[in-house]
């Protein structure tokens, strides 16, 4: 793509204010390291947003002003205000990319596209999570081996309520025995939509060059294609006179 890609990172971010130890982790919000983590890389150009800005940081200009963006929120899903999540709903389904990062599995916007609770288990336990690869010709996994490695995480484990993906590019195993579709794809109208799983707020996951990679990866990969914009309704026949 000739033009960069113009992802906006949204976080609610409340943990980092409210919390010391998390504040130590991500001294520029979660926000902050995921975009530091896409500037990166060749080809991005990156904003940020937060909930506690009007209109949550994500108006109609800003949304039309971005190709993919990246969702963290946790503690306050039921803050988001609903105009907001039916404008990103409506932008995904016109094509913008959208990744759904962590916690964010509960998230209105995620709850919406997928049409399920998106329910699981968890467990912050310190447990080691290893991310292994199942679509290895996938362009998420560009640049990365069999599997990832993360020494602590929080554990999320099956049955997670989701639709069957499109593409399963990740399963997670947990050191407690458990399991985890850990990285899903799914198209929704023109838009492309992946869930990943990592990056509980006490952890410095978004630090981790492998998950770093792996986000740029999905950015790119979320892009909207160059089309015409998707025309409905009545019409007349594109053939003969
Ligand atoms: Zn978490």
């Amino acid at each position: 793509m000739a033009n960069p890609i113009r992802a906006t990172v949204w976080n609610e971010y409340r943990h980092e204010q409210q919390s010391d130890e998390i504040a130590a982790i991500y001294p520029e919000g979660i926000h902050g390291a995921i975009a530091a983590g896409l500037r990166e890389q060749a080809g991005i150009t990156v904003r940020t947003a937060t909930l506690d800005e009007p209109d949550h940081g994500l108006s109609d200009d800003v949304l039309a002003e971005t190709d993919v963006l990246l969702w963290w929120g946790h503690k306050a899903h039921g803050e988001v205000s609903d105009d907001v999540v039916e404008r990103v709903h409506r932008r995904v389904l016109d094509g913008m990319g959208l990744l759904v990062l962590h916690s964010a599995h509960y998230s209105k916007i995620f709850q919406r596209l997928m049409g399920t609770t998106c329910n699981l288990k968890w467990r912050e336990a310190d447990d080691a999570e290893r991310l292994w690869v199942v679509a290895p010709g996938h362009p998420i996994v560009e640049g990365i081996g069999e599997s990832i490695r993360l020494d602590r995480e929080e554990m999320y484990g099956e049955h997670f309520d989701i639709p069957e993906p499109d593409t399963l590019v990740f399963v997670s195993w947990f050191t407690g025995g458990e399991v985890f579709r850990s990285g899903a794809c799914y198209a929704r109208g023109a838009g492309k939509v992946f869930y990943f799983r990592p990056g509980h707020e006490t952890y410095p996951t978004y630090f981790n060059p492998e998950i770093r990679r792996v986000l740029g990866n999905a950015v790119r990969w979320a892009a909207p294609v160059e089309r015409p914009a998707r025309t409905f309704g009545n019409t007349r026949p594109v053939e003969g006179s």
